[in-house]
């Protein structure tokens, strides 16, 4: 997994708030975006350095996507 820096989360990631995470996992189904709770991330610290999978395949993705 590529490991982002806390930096891109502050520039990219609606979930960013102030270092901590909403917790809010976004995601497309039937045509609609929806989006679940991650309990393990909401209010904790953002883990983006570590690695997080949901800034990798949705983020990331997004931000290609928009360059289009
Ligand atoms: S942990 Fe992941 S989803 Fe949450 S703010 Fe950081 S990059 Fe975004």
């Amino acid at each position: 997994m590529k490991k982002s820096s806390k930096t891109d989360a502050r520039r990219y990631c609606a979930n960013w708030h102030a270092g901590k995470c909403l917790g809010a996992m976004m995601y497309r189904e039937d045509g609609e975006l929806r989006f679940v709770m991650d309990s393990k991330k909401v209010g904790k610290d953002c883990v983006v350095d570590e690695g997080c999978e949901y800034f990798d395949n949705v983020v990331i993705p997004g931000m290609e996507d928009n360059g289009r």
